[in-house]
């Protein structure tokens, strides 16, 4: 895999050495007077889609994103790709890169290694998954954490012993799901597991994408009455093309398609440019309303593209004069 040179970026001056907590706390957002945008990607399936990928990701970087994520896969050779990816963003570009990191399928020892990786190269913040297990796999058998919130506990101790943030640990990130999980239909539990990580460390919490704005703002609440106060991200996705929405119908399952929407991506037919408008255009509304809510922060599932997402920031006043530099909280 080829890196290019290995230039260290300055980092975004608001963002260099501080805990990604706090650089999304209430303090840090009165100071901004806006929410965060953050970008999520997926590492290069091929050793030629190594430049393209890169590019894209620098391509958000005048957008000032609090973060930008990098998913982990189930296989080998793609978590080794997450590393690269992210040390990668780490030591060519201002971006904070955020490694997602499940723990299905592995040990103590291998997690371990990972987090004893990224902090000898500076990278300070964790989003801590489970994973979801191969099909047909046995639980007991994938591994020593069973579930997130076993994760969380251990990074906070690991990144502690580390000296990661001059021994505070790692920020860590979580995930949550206004519509539900599929395998905790019991929605009152599933905010009790949510809790969980929470209470086991986490600073922050990201959403699985959703299109109707009311199941988040309902959820929200629900967290609020849980006592579950730390920053919540909203996860949005512009519907690339139908193919798209259908392959999101499966990986985000339980995901709801509001009947507008699906009428709007129904009069766009067969013509994919206005399928793709009118995706943003949903995903353009879907963020103000949020902002009008006062979000903590936009998490936007990039599919490894700029283009739809950057027309959607801009089209909400990103990258804008309140959001960027020098918060001091
Ligand atoms: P958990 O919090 O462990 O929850 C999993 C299920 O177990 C839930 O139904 C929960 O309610 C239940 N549960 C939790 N604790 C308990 C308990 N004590 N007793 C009984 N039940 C319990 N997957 C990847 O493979 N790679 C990625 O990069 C990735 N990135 C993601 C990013 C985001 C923002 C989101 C929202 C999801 C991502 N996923 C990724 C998918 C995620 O791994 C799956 O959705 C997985 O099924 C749930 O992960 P979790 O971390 O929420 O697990």
């Amino acid at each position: 895999m080829r890196h290019g040179r290995m230039v260290r970026a300055a980092r975004l001056p608001y963002l260099d050495k501080m805990h990604l907590g706090d650089a999304l706390s209430s303090q840090a957002k009165a100071a901004r007077q806006a929410p965060t945008v953050s970008f999520e990607f997926f590492p290069p399936k091929t050793e030629a889609g190594w430049a393209p990928l890169f590019r894209t990701v620098s391509d958000f970087t005048d957008l000032a994103p609090a973060f930008v994520s990098v998913t982990y896969g189930a296989g080998g050779t793609t978590r080794d790709k997450t590393h690269a990816l992210v040390l990668r963003i780490r030591r060519e570009t201002p971006l904070q890169p955020v490694p997602h990191l499940t723990c299905i399928g592995h040990t103590r020892d291998d997690i371990r290694r990972i987090l004893e990786l990224y902090a000898a190269n500076e990278v300070e913040t964790i989003l801590a998954l489970r994973g979801d297990p191969p099909t047909g796999a046995r639980f007991h058998s994938l591994g020593d954490f069973q579930h997130a919130a076993d994760l969380v506990r251990f990074i906070r101790v690991e990144g502690a012993r580390l000296g990661v943030h001059g021994g505070r640990g790692f920020a860590i990130g979580v995930a949550g799901f206004p519509e539900g999980h599929p395998e905790t239909p019991n929605t009152l539990h599933q905010l009790d597991h949510l809790k969980a990580k929470v209470d086991a460390g986490a600073d922050y919490i990201v959403t699985q994408l959703f299109f109707d704005n009311h199941a988040f703002h309902d959820w929200r609440e629900r967290c609020a009455l849980a006592h579950i106060r730390v920053p919540i991200i909203a996860g949005i996705m512009p519907i690339p093309s139908i193919t798209g929405l259908q392959r999101m119908a499966d990986l985000a399952a339980g995901t709801r398609f509001p009947a507008a929407l699906l009428a709007q991506l129904a009069a766009a037919g067969t013509d994919a440019r206005a399928v793709e408008d009118a995706g943003i255009r949903w995903a353009e509304a879907q963020c103000r309303d949020l902002v009008a809510h006062d979000v903590d922060g936009m998490h936007f599932y990039t599919l490894n593209k700029s283009d739809a997402t950057k027309r959607v920031c801009r089209s909400i006043g990103f990258p804008c004069a309140r959001s960027s530099l020098n918060v001091k909280v």
